[in-house]
């Protein structure tokens, strides 16, 4: 018997001996009162119309409330399910799903939310040098590799409390929170060098590592275009300077 059928007639049985019980109680009461005897038919009438009566009845309404106490755990899990797919749309369409890094739209929000706050930050913006070389020479699986493994190291450079984002193809975004214009600039080198460490053998010849070129920005409450305006103009500073490098507000300093 299957545990569904068993809890029915379970909660059957205890209804039906509470009928027969009141049935009793009522029946034998009113013969008593009206001075009518008590034979052997009216233990039977009071023991068999309850159960005869009750248990189609019980049926029905047990039934019913198993099938709607079935429903309502089915659509809990739905709705459980459905808080589930939601969250991870919502993780979806702030991510970048190669990464695993916050997308464009992602660090974008970061940023108008830091803006906000009264605090200085600072905005990197991290380009993979030479990259359609890397693409060129070992094709784009290799390369999606290199990227993943920069966006490794960037996320391992930072801080916690940072936040790395993939903003284009090999272009990267980085909000590096609570510190000056100078803090972030000797934070950027870090970044710079955590990326030349990067051990890189795509073949069996001595391929050029991998490097970026880094422009920053100070975020005090300039609008977020315009702050990713000024690290744009720097990092194309950088680059027309030779690449792996950092460029602050258009002051280089020499590679290590
Ligand atoms: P520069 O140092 O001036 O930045 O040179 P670059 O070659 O990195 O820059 P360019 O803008 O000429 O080329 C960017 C290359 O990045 C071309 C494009 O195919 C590659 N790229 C962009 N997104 C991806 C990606 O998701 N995977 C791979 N494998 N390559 C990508
Ligand atoms: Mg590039
Ligand atoms: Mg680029």
């Amino acid at each position: 018997m299957d545990p569904r059928t068993k809890r029915i007639l379970g909660r059957i049985s205890i209804f039906t001996a509470i009928a027969v019980a009141a049935t009793y109680v009522t029946s034998f009461s009113v013969r008593w009162a009206a001075g009518m005897p008590i034979d052997w038919l009216s233990w039977v009438e009071c023991l068999v119309i309850p159960i005869v009566v009750g248990t189609p009845i019980g049926w029905y309404v047990f039934s019913q409330g198993e099938d709607l106490q079935a429903a309502h755990a089915k659509l809990e899990r739905a709705h459980l399910d459905l808080n589930k797919a939601h969250e991870r749309l919502a993780f979806n369409a702030r991510h970048d799903h190669m990464t695993g890094l916050l997308n464009r739209e992602g660090f974008l929000h970061q940023l108008e939310q830091h803006r906000e706050r009264n605090d200085s930050h600072v905005v990197l913006i991290v380009d993979a040098d030479h990259f359609k070389r890397i693409n060129d020479s070992y094709g784009h699986p290799k390369g999606d590799e290199a990227l993943m493994k920069i966006a490794k190291a960037l996320q391992y450079a930072v801080r916690r409390k940072d936040f790395v984002g993939r903003i284009g193809g090999e272009e990267f975004g980085i909000l590096l929170v609570s510190v000056s214009l100078d803090e972030g600039m000797q934070m950027a080198d870090l970044i710079r060098r955590q990326v030349q460490c990067i051990p890189w053998h795509p073949d069996a010849s001595e391929a050029p590592g991998l490097t970026v070129s880094i422009g920053g920005a100070a975020m005090d409450r300039a609008k977020v275009a315009d702050v990713l305006r000024q690290a744009d103009r720097c990092l194309y500073e950088a680059k027309r300077l030779g690449r792996n490098r950092v460029a602050f507000d258009y002051s280089i300093p020499a590679v290590a």
